[in-house]
């Protein structure tokens, strides 16, 4: 489990962003992140990370506390895919990059290659394994990035808007990969704004409001029992609405969902 447990956060220039913050990432969850732009999402995954210190209370790690653990130290534990993927990579093949967490680690040649294989081939990146990082478009990138943490064996996979100005298609293909990692284990923590994905994939999920947690709970709970959706700075997916708006209809987390529950009536 990774812990946050009554931190408080404000970056050098001193304007609070998160007080009195408590979260727990329960092994195996996936859980969504969501609020307004500003309120601190970010901030919260910098300082599970160890890329961000709290000014003060905790992070654990499986009841140890971390806070003193810089995040080269976190990062066998704990995968991160930044907004820009490419700020992550340094390496000049797609190989080369997924084998330099597991080097570190300090795995024999043969892990380290067994590992970047099954690594490259869980994501689907087999066939780009020699290709330029800089040169992958954005979600071949954050499938690097995925890949990268998969190598480690990380229990935890962080990841920042993942599908901010993506399409449609390419969306539903890395939720199909995340969906397939969680189903192996992976415990997700995805910070979005995009209602569908809460709704759809996420057993859980996180609002930050005033500088701390507004909302824990199912998102059917968020999408069907809070009505300061919209001050939250965030709204009721389509397939929520549609079953509500519809007597004696269950609720549905998408337009499939919704569309096989009217044409069983
Ligand atoms: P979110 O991810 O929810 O959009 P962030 O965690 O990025 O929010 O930012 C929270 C607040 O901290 C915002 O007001 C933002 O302007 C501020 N902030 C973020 N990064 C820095 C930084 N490096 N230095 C100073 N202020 C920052």
């Amino acid at each position: 489990m990774l812990e946050m447990r009554d931190v408080t956060f404000h970056y050098t220039d001193g304007t609070p962003v998160l007080e009195h913050m408590n979260l727990t990432i329960g092994t195996g969850e996936f859980i969504g992140l969501g609020g307004r732009n500003g309120c601190g999402k970010t901030t919260v995954t910098r300082l599970l990370m160890g890329l961000e210190k709290p000014v003060s209370g905790d992070i654990f790690l499986d009841g140890k506390r971390i806070n003193d653990e810089e995040a080269a130290a976190r990062s066998p534990y704990i995968g991160y895919v930044f907004q820009r993927p490419e700020r992550q990579m340094f390496r000049p093949t797609v190989r080369q990059e997924v084998a330099y967490g597991p080097e570190q680690l300090g795995r024999s040649r043969e892990e380290v290659a067994s590992a970047v294989t099954a690594a490259l081939q869980a994501t689907g990146l087999e066939h780009l394994a020699e290709a330029y990082p800089p040169n992958l478009n954005r979600g071949e990138k954050q499938r690097v990035a995925i890949a990268s943490a998969i190598a480690m064996h990380t229990q935890y996979l962080i990841l920042d808007e993942p599908t901010s100005g993506q399409d449609s298609a390419d969306k539903k293909s890395l939720m199909a990969l995340l969906s397939r990692l969680h189903r192996d284990g992976l415990t997700i923590l995805i910070i979005s704004h995009d209602m569908d994905i809460f709704a759809e994939y996420c057993q859980r999920v996180i609002v930050i409001g005033h500088h701390t947690k507004a909302f824990d709970g199912t998102p059917q709970d968020l999408f069907t029992k809070r009505e300061d959706l919209y001050e939250l700075g965030l709204n009721r997916p389509d397939a929520v609405t549609l079953s509500q708006a519809v007597a004696g209809l269950p609720y549905c987390k998408s337009v499939d969902e919704f569309t096989a529950a009217m044409l069983q009536r």
